[in-house]
């Protein structure tokens, strides 16, 4: 029989419950296979007590480019007169020109590793760096994205890495210099794609992302998602992040993105929207009715100025949101989840606006806190064509600890985890991480953060000295 191990914390939250007195019980290959009283263990386990930390499912960032880690705060100054979205992304190219193969390994580990201490267990990671800094393709042209993967395994991350096609700087413009590492072809884009999927291994799987309505043409986002299709492969893309893209969409085709993307058939289940911001009811509305995920990103949007995501209609129509930390402004999914709520009060000036839209929607069964935690944990699990996400039985054992002694959330009771997770839990209390029943966070330490550390800040050094 196989060995099992039992995690028991003091408090447990799993499969939409918060459980006392119960262990986690995990199988030899990493699977959750149920929960149990803490009176009544299986015999022979190997049970692995956390007293005073309470467990919960890990977070899925489903949306992130580690690069941008690199210029995190150095981009937040006026460099013109009316300083927005589009004169960051001029930095966002610096830094995107600035990285050899090596200094992408090194930045994505101490990404990947902070995403760790924020009680993240697998990345989205929406990928677009492809040729070296002249635009070439390197021998291996799928080099950098195997960068990624390789500093996502040495921290211990699960990744899905989404393959991003990029064509085009936008609708009648000209090549853009700054894009140069990021163009392919649409035959190159494909071919690159399905090598990469065949070469996934243990904890890595993989994606299509076409970027943009923008940056790929509507017929090769067609011809991109049925090869998705084939390969059974999430398909994710930015949508409506600027009111500049919905309006160069309509000139181009006539619709608005997420109504051209509704006309051709290209809103699934497998489908993932990033941003949505700039979007109608009737928009959310068959984003809801086609299971397509919205994966929002308010700590990056609140930096980049973008707008705030109307999460009172997505969630009063029924959409799946999930979360990602995009620019890496913060890595701190749990804010991500609180600012959804907390844009709209100061929007609206009212309280308590997403509880209002969550009960219409769902008939009661869940209020926001639950809500919001399930958008953090399943929904981006889901939205990256993983199963996991709340500890169920057949679940992968992917979960973070949290100090029930930090001060941040100190007297919390079992049936408050969720609201208190989401509402006032400090990032500093998670404690350990686990992914498939593998510890890689243990009381705050990973083996690996020294070194990780020694090589991020000798990357900087030269990127601030270039
Ligand atoms: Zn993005």
């Amino acid at each position: 029989m196989s060995r099992l191990t039992v995690y028991l914390p003091e408090m447990l939250y799993a499969a939409g419950q918060a459980h006392t007195d119960s262990g986690l019980v995990v199988d030899e290959s990493g699977h959750v296979t149920g929960i149990v009283p803490a009176a009544a263990l299986p015999r022979g386990a190997a049970v692995v007590r956390l007293p005073g930390k309470a467990l919960f499912p890990g977070l899925a960032n489903a949306h992130s480019h580690t690069f941008q880690r690199l210029f995190r705060g150095r981009a937040e100054g006026r460099i013109s007169g009316g300083d927005t979205f589009w004169t960051w992304r001029e930095q966002m190219y610096r830094a995107a020109a600035f990285c050899s193969p090596e200094d992408l390994y090194d930045i994505a580990r101490v990404t990947f590793l902070e995403m760790l201490q924020a009680g993240i267990t697998v990345v989205g990671e929406f990928h677009y760096l492809h040729r070296d800094p002249a635009g070439n393709s390197y021998s291996d042209p799928n080099l950098l994205a195997a960068k990624v993967i390789a500093a996502a395994q040495s921290v211990g991350i699960r990744i899905c890495l989404l393959r991003t096609a990029y064509f085009r700087a936008g609708f009648n413009l000209a090549p853009h210099p700054g894009q140069r590492r990021f163009y392919e072809t649409p035959d190159e884009y494909l071919a690159n794609l399905t090598d990469l999927t065949n070469a996934a291994g243990p904890g890595v799987t993989i994606g299509a992302a076409p970027h943009s309505i923008r940056a790929v043409p509507l017929a090769q986002i067609q011809s991109i998602a049925a090869e998705a299709r084939h390969l059974s492969l999430p398909i994710h893309l930015h949508v409506s992040e600027q009111p500049a893209e919905n309006t160069a969409c309509q000139a181009e085709y006539g619709p608005t993105p997420v109504t051209l993307l509704d006309a051709h058939g290209l809103l699934t289940p497998a489908t993932t929207l990033v941003h949505a911001i700039h979007l109608n009811d009737f928009e959310f509305t068959r984003v809801a009715a086609a299971q397509t995920t919205i994966c929002s990103c308010p700590t990056t949007e609140r930096n980049l100025g973008d707008g705030i995501f109307p999460a009172d209609s997505a969630f009063r129509l029924g959409v799946s949101v999930a979360f990602g930390t995009d620019s890496q402004a913060q890595i701190d999914l749990l804010e991500d989840a609180r600012q959804l709520e907390y844009h709209l009060r100061l929007q609206d000036r009212e309280r308590g606006i997403l509880d209002g839209s969550a009960r219409d929607s769902w008939a009661n069964r869940d209020a926001i806190g639950p809500a919001l935690l399930h958008s953090a944990t399943a929904a981006g699990y889901r939205a990256l064509g993983l199963p996991g996400g709340s500890l169920a039985p057949g679940d992968p054992a992917d979960f973070f600890t949290i100090d029930l002694s930090d001060t941040s959330i100190l007297g919390l009771t079992p049936a408050e985890l969720p609201t208190q997770a989401v509402f006032a839990l400090n990032r500093a209390a998670v404690r350990d991480v686990a992914v498939q029943g593998r510890i890689l966070l243990h009381d705050c330490q990973h083996p690996e953060a020294d070194s990780i550390r020694d090589r991020y800040l000798a990357v900087q050094r030269r990127f601030l000295n270039h």
